[in-house]
């Protein structure tokens, strides 16, 4: 008798591997990357390291760490199984100025959807047979999101078959 495959059981390492190379992070950008298994969630805890930019108000090129924020952000590497990024986002202060800063964040496109989210969403918008709710559900997104991705990054690779493209 065949084995039934284990479709929820991914290996933990190379999928934070594959998160990195989604993201084109190399590994000594990143100071710590780990994740945790909770069944039908896999969560990735990521920290990268600090690069100290200067400030962008008066141009102090010794910023300080000032603190950390948890930011989470939805995650489709995976069809079978939500995934979330859990980035902590290290925010800088300029000892000259007090001015405060994010990282750049090289997860997020907009409000919390990574980039290969996008990708995604609008590689499967690309059939027209696709609606904006099936896939906003398949991607754990909000579906007026998913719309709202449609409208403001049209597909480079379209071919103008549209009505609305050539106006
Ligand atoms: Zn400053």
């Amino acid at each position: 008798m065949r084995k039934k495959a284990e479709t929820r059981n991914v290996p933990i390492t190379s999928l934070e591997n594959s998160v990195l190379e989604l993201y084109g992070l190399d590994q000594n950008a990143v100071e710590s990357l780990s994740s945790t298994n909770l069944g039908d969630l896999v969560i990735i805890n990521v920290t990268l390291k600090p690069d100290y930019p200067p400030c962008p108000r008066c141009g102090h090129e010794h910023p300080n760490v000032c603190n950390y924020v948890d930011e989470t952000i939805t995650h489709s590497i995976l069809h079978n199984c939500r995934c979330q990024i859990n980035y902590h986002a290290r925010r800088y202060k300029c000892p000259v100025c007090n001015r405060t800063w994010y990282e750049f964040n090289p997860f997020v496109f907009k409000q919390r959807i990574s980039v290969s989210t996008v990708v995604c969403v609008l590689e499967e918008m690309r059939d027209p047979a696709v609606t904006f709710t099936s896939v906003a559900k398949r991607y754990n997104l909000a579906c007026d999101c998913s719309a709202h991705l449609r409208r403001s990054c049209p597909d480079p690779q379209s071919d103008d078959a549209s009505p609305r493209a050539a106006a």
